[in-house]
């Protein structure tokens, strides 16, 4: 008897550990179907589980292995360039190939076929129709469709049953009296609008034609190569991208352009279409399954072999992508916060190299990380785009301190030189943005008598008063109706601290009574398609003041807008996280950005309780590399990174000692690893800042080195440490490499 070909096959079970794949013979029958990236149902144990074929092997160690049972009818859902890719994301972030894989493949696996629509026709011939309709007689209902059915061939079930009146059970009963028959056919789901192609591209500025053309012959050559695209907001990043891309199908190459999920609008999308048309497909989880499927088929065939998308569009099977665009690609949302915990700039980096492509990093503030590889001696090559389009100027910043305001007895939201701006900006008929970081009313609750806070009691964070009386957890969701006297003491002096986006507009709609006034942020935007609503009614200039959260910082060109009023710099400041200034800079940066876009220049007011902070000054100064130089020394200082890999472990459990235990056990796996203080810093085991959410108890250890082999070793040992333990049902144990959340 031949043994027959082997499967090496990752098995879709199991927690955290890291899996290796599995053997199991092909049986004949199934000989030519199997390939990489097949889906199969394999026996384990007394169990059937499913799993994907990664490989083949003629040195099985297994002695008799376990035959294959079935292949599922998906056919392959990766190719061989995505199962290389989840190789890499699974060895650099330490995370279960199945869950890797599940990530990458085709979006079938997760569920349905495209819908199939019905479309009717009469089942008989079209000269006995007087005939068939006598026979039909008092049955009005199903006359009137038979009728329908016959002048209109063809129609839908809902055009048929619109048209003649009838339900579709009158339908459904024609057909089983054979009067009436359908033939099925796949639609594809169209969520997009049609766009006019556009003809006339605008001409490129000095500094776009200098960036295009390095990028132009850079790919020429066929080599990997990096390139930041460091332009100042206004500089027309995207139309840089636009040529490159233009370029790249010149070449018979795809292209892949990922943007933040917030700022994939319509109005990104519409820029795209305009150039490329079908050639663009477009993934962002907005989009029901079935649209998300219908794309990825496009892609699959090479119909659209450009692709614009979030974070997860990095993984989409575009052939032979030419070029790799991650726009804003400073922005923390790029790093998935559930495990395989990766970055897509690090997924793009390697995809391309894979390739030997062409990778754009594009943002107006770059990440430290980003920016020190473009510096002299680095791997990447700087593209610096100084000046805004058609040399409007940069906006005019004014920083403001508030402990002045408060000082001079102003204890309002509105410091004097916010006020009389935005004033101005009425008065002359011109838009005003207003930033805060925070949406609600007030963000804490705190009774003056015994000092309490209320807190959420799933979380360990406070409460936001929201209008309407409104308590509410920003974390889980928790609502409850804010108490008269204080639940601990009983006293009824419970003040209202701190501000949100509420707060800010309802002072701003008593100071300028006459202002319509939008607000947007996750309270107004719940709703499918609210986000943009707002944004079309404010640049169509319904309102006068859009007030908002991060939501209004990114990539909005709204040329009304000449005012932008920062309401509190702070808020980010003080987070326990390394990147806080960062975010700081980036934040200010970008908010600021919104202004002057139209012909009239912009200004920006940043109000802050810190004016001296570097990162405040710099950004007002529009001091990009000042900024990078304080902040890298300080980086350096603290050995954090660029300087060091980092690594954070998150235990948590809803039983507190369990969660300890597990965080104890995975740090005395360490201990061998950390006797070299110079080769391995480590904090913890530690209650993470955020203690506690949803009920589960919260405790990490964070640990950096210089060495990323050894730090990933240590990540290793304390992992297995943790798997040999087991975390049991309720606790839970992950892994986050070159983390960005640290709370
Ligand atoms: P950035 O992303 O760098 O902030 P955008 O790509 O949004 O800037 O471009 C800013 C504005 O300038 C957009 O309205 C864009 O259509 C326009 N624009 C870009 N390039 C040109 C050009 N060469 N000529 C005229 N307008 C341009
Ligand atoms: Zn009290
Ligand atoms: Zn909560």
């Amino acid at each position: 008897m031949s043994a027959g070909k082997v499967a090496e096959v990752i098995v879709e079970v199991g927690g955290v550990g890291l899996q290796k794949p599995l053997h199991y013979r092909i049986p004949a029958t199934l000989d030519d179907e199997i390939s990489i990236g097949c889906k199969v149902l394999v026996p384990l144990g007394k169990r059937k589980v499913s799993g994907f074929v990664v490989g083949f092997t003629d040195t099985c160690e297994v002695k008799e292995p376990k035959e294959i049972l079935r292949l599922f009818d998906d056919g392959q859902v990766f190719s061989g360039e995505q199962l290389r890719i989840a190789r890499w994301i699974s060895s650099y972030y330490l995370s279960p190939p199945q869950r890797t894989l599940q990530c990458i493949a085709h979006p079938k696996l997760h569920r349905t076929n495209p819908p199939k629509v019905k479309y009717y026709y009469i089942n008989f011939s079209s000269e006995d129709l007087d005939k068939v309709m006598g026979t039909l007689g008092r049955a009005a209902k199903q006359a009137a469709v038979v009728y329908a059915a016959a002048h209109t061939p063809g129609l839908t079930k809902k055009q048929l049953s619109e048209q003649s009146g009838a339900s579709y059970q009158v339908i459904d009963s024609l057909v089983n009296k054979e009067l009436l028959k359908f033939t099925e056919k796949t639609m594809e789901r169209k969520p997009f609008s049609e766009f006019n192609k556009m003809n006339n591209l605008p001409q490129l500025s000095e500094e776009q034609t200098a960036a295009v053309a390095q990028i132009k012959t850079s790919m020429e050559n066929g080599l990997h190569k990096v390139f930041l695209l460091h332009g100042v907001t206004g500089s027309g990043k995207t139309e840089v991208y636009l040529r490159s891309i233009a370029h790249a199908l010149s070449l018979g190459r795809g292209a892949i352009v990922l943007v933040p999920e917030i700022s994939l609008t319509p109005q990104m999308i519409k820029f795209f279409k305009e150039r490329y048309g079908d050639k663009v497909a477009v993934l962002h989880s907005r989009m029901s399954h079935g649209e998300r499927y219908d794309q990825w088929e496009r892609i699959s065939r090479g119909d659209s072999p450009v692709v614009l998308g979030a974070r997860s569009a990095i993984f989409a099977p575009i052939r032979d992508p030419g070029i790799i665009i991650v726009d804003e690609e400073h922005e923390f949302s790029y790093k998935q916060n559930e495990t395989p915990r990766y970055h897509a700039r690090a997924v793009a980096l390697f995809r391309a190299h894979l390739n030997k492509g062409v990778t754009i990093l594009g943002t107006a503030t770059p990440s430290l990380e980003s920016y020190c590889r473009s510096l002299k001696g680095g791997q990447y090559c700087l593209l610096d785009m100084k000046n805004r389009i058609d040399n409007r100027p940069m906006p005019d910043i004014t920083v403001v301190d508030m402990r002045r305001e408060f000082k001079s007895g102003n204890n309002g939201i509105f410091s004097s030189q916010l006020f009389q701006a935005v004033k101005t900006r009425m008065e002359k008929q011109e838009q005003a943005i207003l930033f805060l970081n925070r949406r609600g009313f007030h963000t804490f609750i705190v009774c003056r008598e015994c000092g309490l806070v209320m807190k959420c009691p799933n979380c360990d964070i406070s409460l936001t008063y929201h209008v309407h009386g409104k308590l509410r957890c920003h974390y889980c969701g928790y609502s409850q109706l804010a108490p008269g006297l204080c639940p601990e003491c009983h006293s009824q002096h419970i003040n209202y601290l701190g501000t949100g986006t509420q707060k800010v507009e309802e002072e701003a709609a008593e100071l300028f009574p006459e202002a319509r006034i939008l607000r947007m942020d996750s309270d107004t935007t719940g709703r499918k398609g609210a986000h943009q609503r707002i944004l079309d009614s404010f640049s169509a200039r319904e309102a006068d003041i859009l007030i908002g959260t991060q939501m209004i910082a990114k990539g909005l060109n709204l040329p009304g807008v000449t005012l932008v009023g920062i309401v509190s710099a702070d808020m980010g400041l003080n987070m326990p996280d390394f990147r806080a200034s960062e975010r700081t800079f980036q934040l200010i940066t970008q908010v600021s950005g919104r202004a002057g876009r139209g012909d009239i220049p912009g200004e920006v007011i940043i109000q802050t309780y810190n004016p001296d902070h570097y990162a405040i000054e710099a950004a007002a100064m529009g001091d990009y590399p000042g900024f990078f130089k304080t902040e890298m020394q300080i980086r350096k200082q603290l050995q954090y990174p660029p300087y060091t890999k980092m690594a954070r472990l998150v235990f948590s459990s809803r039983e507190e000692t369990k969660a300890t235990e597990l965080a104890e056990t995975a740090f005395g796996a360490l201990n061998g690893y950390l006797e070299d203080m110079n080769k391995l810093m480590a904090v913890g085991p530690a209650p993470a800042p955020l203690a506690r959410v949803r009920g589960n108890y919260r405790l990490h250890v964070v640990l950096w080195s210089t060495d990323e082999s050894y730090l990933r070793e240590a990540v290793k040992k304390a992992s297995s440490a943790v798997q040999k333990k087991g975390t049991g049902k309720s606790t839970r144990f992950s892994i986050d490499i070159d983390p960005y959340n640290m709370m």
